[in-house]
């Protein structure tokens, strides 16, 4: 059966513009059609389509739209039912969109919906005649390479996997597609999150910045200086908007009763039980860079370390530079020629 594919995407939170996850599955879906020989059409889910669709000006598809007041937030029943719309008229057999908290939450029931099947957490879509799509398992430890010959085939694509599609913003044409909205049980009354610098957890940020268990152990003056740590740490977080990341050694710190970062949770861990996150750079300091704890940098381009020891794992083979030096001395400069920079 000839493939025709659709990229499903949506406004980002409190705006106008689609996502950046919207526009890298722009991009994977647009490789796919040219290497398929597919039809591609690209679906939106905004308040408003047509100034959403500005960010997709010359690329040359068609584009439908669902437009509304009951788009402006994410709610299970409104998306299901625009997707769904959205997938109706464009009858698609492989339908791309990306792994963002809004299309994971109908994403299975779309599948349902269409008698089709789903895919997460992709991280590449190849494939010569047909898809072949690959993701991993077992915390990052084995790829595994999907075909299927169900259609339609649904595919949330990991962000940070494709570069976002960029093009001079202009007009575009939306073909609208109306949507039957069941009834609405939930309104979104408002939304309650963490001040900016205070979510230290940043997945679109350039830098990856790791903690380890040695910002809070004795220095070499025979004291901890935990507090300082947490204000070079910080200080750090708000000049460069790094992300940040920790060993497990030091979130676990805290139920062992040794002094702790309090900004730091277990959602900040990285590695064989925490996460991998994707960044182009990363630096770790104070970290030892133990294979559990590095197998969590898979996806980070450019490794650099801050350490004590000359014979750290990260001096191994692990990072690509390696400072033998006092992470507080190196960090407190960093941050005074971040500063005068600013
Ligand atoms: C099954 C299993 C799963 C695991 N999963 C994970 C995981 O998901 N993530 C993870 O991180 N770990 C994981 N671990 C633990 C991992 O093996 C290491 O124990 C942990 O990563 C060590 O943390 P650390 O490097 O911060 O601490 P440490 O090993 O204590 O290293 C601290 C480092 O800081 C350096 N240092 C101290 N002071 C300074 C200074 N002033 N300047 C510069 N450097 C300094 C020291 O030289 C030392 O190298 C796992 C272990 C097991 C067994």
């Amino acid at each position: 059966m000839p493939e025709s594919i659709l990229v499903l995407t949506h406004a980002g939170e409190a705006s106008h513009s689609l996502s950046k996850a919207s526009l890298e599955t722009v991009t994977a879906g647009k490789e796919l059609s040219a290497r398929l020989n597919a039809p591609m059409t690209i679906g939106i889910i905004s308040a408003n389509y047509a100034d959403t669709a500005r960010s997709l000006a010359g690329v040359n598809t068609r584009v439908l739209g669902v437009a509304g007041e009951p788009f402006v937030e994410a709610r299970y029943a409104t998306d299901a039912a625009a997707c769904e719309a959205l997938c109706r008229a464009a009858n698609p057999t492989i339908i791309l969109a990306p792994q963002s908290s809004r299309m994971a939450r109908v994403a299975a029931a779309l599948a349902h919906r269409l008698s089709g099947c789903i895919d997460t957490h992709v991280t590449s879509v190849r494939g010569e005649d047909s898809p072949e799509i690959s993701r991993w398992f077992y915390r990052q430890r084995i790829e595994g390479v999907i075909t299927r010959s169900m259609r339609p085939w649904i595919l949330l694509l990991e962000a940070g996997t494709y570069s976002a599609y960029s093009c001079q913003e202009g007009e575009i044409a939306v073909e609208q597609i109306a949507v039957a909205l069941p009834a609405i049980r939930t309104s979104v009354s408002g939304t309650r999150a963490p001040a900016q610098d205070a979510q230290t957890i940043r997945p679109d940020a350039k830098m990856l910045f790791v903690a380890g268990a040695g910002w809070t152990k004795k220095q070499p003056d025979g004291l901890v200086h935990a507090s300082e740590a947490g204000d070079l740490i910080l200080a750090f977080l708000r000049q460069s908007g790094a992300s940040l990341g920790s060993s497990k050694s030091l979130v676990d710190q805290g139920g062992d009763g040794q002094p702790v970062l309090p900004f730091l949770t277990h959602l900040n861990q990285v590695g064989q039980t925490g996460s991998t996150p994707r960044h182009p750079k990363g630096l770790a300091t104070c970290c030892h860079g133990e294979e559990p704890h590095v197998v969590g940098w898979r996806f980070i381009g450019d490794r650099r370390a801050i350490s004590l020891d000359p014979n750290c794992g990260w001096a191994r083979g692990k990072a690509d530079v390696v400072y033998v030096a006092d992470a507080f001395k190196v960090m407190s400069k960093v941050n005074e020629l971040l500063r005068s920079k600013a």
